[in-house]
């Protein structure tokens, strides 16, 4: 029965993760996925107990209050939130993945004969890694959430710091390994905690998302070390999909970036500023509420480009209710959705999703670059970076061979923003000061909602 209940758990997540690589599924296989997780937490955990009644007391309550705990949070959590709540279910899932190996590193100096000399290896690595993950992860929370003190943790020379605190991290365990003393494991416990903090330490904040992708994949690892201590093909099985996919993610999102991981690991964005940023380059223009609804209403074709600032604003819905107006006098709407736009992968697609958005119209960043030349209006609604003409005119900036939305190829851009601060990567945006671009400066709900009021009153 147990075998049964692997594979069926084994396929639910194999499946889980399958339909989630498309927005139209991907919601069905996220629930795919925690029947998966379900059935493996059942036949691996409560399962094996048997009849034992006192036991599974013990791993039920807490299991159905953290499950409890875990649902509210992710019910109430804000979208532009989420990467914070990934990581801190990431690093308790690291901080899990410590106190197996540290229960079983102390059953093997009681019973050193019935382990292997591999296994303790890879329980000492699990531990390691495990420790890595949770406490990267609570200061990537921290980042992210912009507590000050977290920016001013990296020491000077911190690499080279990092570099010597692992070596001494790996002479200490090969010493516990031939003469195992249990003090010796809490020193590398502790060590190896402050590795964690000073991996992330240097890494600037906004840099968090592909950190935190990193760091779910060291946790993966870990489920998958843990999984072949324990001989639970489900954990491994488990593991080896977080692991797998946490590190594609973390490619994925450096290479649409056009940045190294190692860059991004030494902090590239807050090291190397554009020489450009803070300088004048121009005139900006502005556009007034009713100029910029006759603009769109008398348009043919309008391409609207999300960013991470629409998400701040929660403005979807209004965006989906001005492309209807739109759509009643037979312009064209689509979306382009950059490969990074927002603070998370497929974070515009989710967005807008949530506001009912058709798939159909959401289009990807080269089918996008082909459209604009016969676009009449480009909306830039708190997007920057992707859309930063720097990345293609301006070798010293940190964006330079980034591939973006060439909006200015359009007839007339607009761009919805507060003020002129820059975006992520704190880069001026020489777009704004393009001929054929206007602003519409406000929180871009307040903006939608005044647009969205000047274009009813046509
Ligand atoms: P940016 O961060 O470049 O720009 C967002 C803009 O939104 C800001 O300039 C800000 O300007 C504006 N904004 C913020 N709040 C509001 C609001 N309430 N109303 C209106 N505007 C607002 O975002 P992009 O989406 O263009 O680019 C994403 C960046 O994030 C890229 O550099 C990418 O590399 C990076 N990144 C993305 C990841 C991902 O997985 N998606 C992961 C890691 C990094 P103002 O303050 O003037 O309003």
């Amino acid at each position: 029965m147990d075998k049964f209940l692997f594979l069926l758990s084994a396929f639910l997540l194999v499946w889980g993760l399958r339909l989630q690589s498309d927005p139209a599924s991907a919601s069905k296989g996220n629930k795919l996925a925690s029947v998966g997780m379900i059935t493996a937490i059942f036949s691996a955990v409560i399962m094996p107990l048997e009849n034992s009644f006192s036991n599974l007391i013990w791993i039920l309550a807490p299991l159905s209050l953290s499950g409890v705990i875990g649902y509210l949070i992710a019910k109430n959590i804000k979208m532009t939130s989420m990467p914070q709540m990934v990581s801190i279910f990431n690093g308790l899932g690291g901080l899990s993945a410590v106190l197996l190996s540290f229960a079983e590193i102390n059953k093997w100096i009681i019973y050193p004969e019935t382990y292997q000399l591999t296994v303790v290896i890879v329980l000492i690595l699990s531990l390691f890694i495990g420790s890595v993950a949770f406490t990267g992860s609570l200061l990537a929370f921290a980042k992210l959430d912009g507590y000050r003190w977290s920016e001013k943790l990296s020491l000077p020379f911190q690499h080279i710091f990092n570099l010597i605190l692992i070596s001494v991290i790996v002479g200490l365990s090969y010493l516990f390994i031939t003469s195992p003393d249990i003090s010796l494991l809490y020193i590398i416990i502790i060590l190896s905690f402050v590795y964690g903090i000073f991996f992330v330490a240097p890494i600037g904040g906004a840099d968090m998302p592909v950190v935190i992708s990193l760091l779910n994949s060291f946790t993966g690892i870990t489920a998958a070390l843990t999984g072949i201590i324990f001989g639970n093909i489900v954990m491994l099985l488990g593991g080896i999909l977080v692991g797998a996919a946490g590190t594609i993610l973390t490619v994925l999102m450096c290479n649409a970036m056009n940045r190294s991981l190692l860059n991004v690991i030494i902090g590239g964005f807050s090291s190397n500023n554009s020489s450009k940023k803070g300088k004048d380059q121009g005139e900006i223009k502005e556009v007034s509420d009713s100029d910029f609804a006759v603009q769109l209403f008398y348009s043919s074709k309008v391409i609207i480009i999300p960013g991470y600032g629409l998400a701040v604003a929660q403005a979807q819905k209004l965006c989906k209710e001005i492309q209807e107006i739109l759509e009643t006098n037979d312009v064209e709407i689509k979306y382009a959705i950059h490969p990074v736009a927002g603070r998370m992968p497929g974070h515009m697609n989710v967005l807008l999703a949530e506001a009912d958005v058709d798939y159909s119209k959401l289009i990807e960043l080269e089918q996008a670059n082909e459209e604009f030349k016969s676009t009449d209006v480009a909306v830039i609604i708190g997007a920057n970076d992707v859309v930063n003409p720097d990345a293609i005119d301006d070798s010293t900036s940190p964006l330079y061979g980034m591939p973006i939305l060439k909006v200015w190829e359009s007839t007339s851009t607009v761009v919805l923003k507060r003020s002129m601060s820059a975006g992520y990567a704190g880069v001026q945006n020489p777009l704004f000061f393009k001929k054929n671009n206007q602003m519409y400066f406000g929180d871009a709900k307040e903006s939608l909602q005044r647009l969205s009021s000047e274009l009813k009153n046509l």
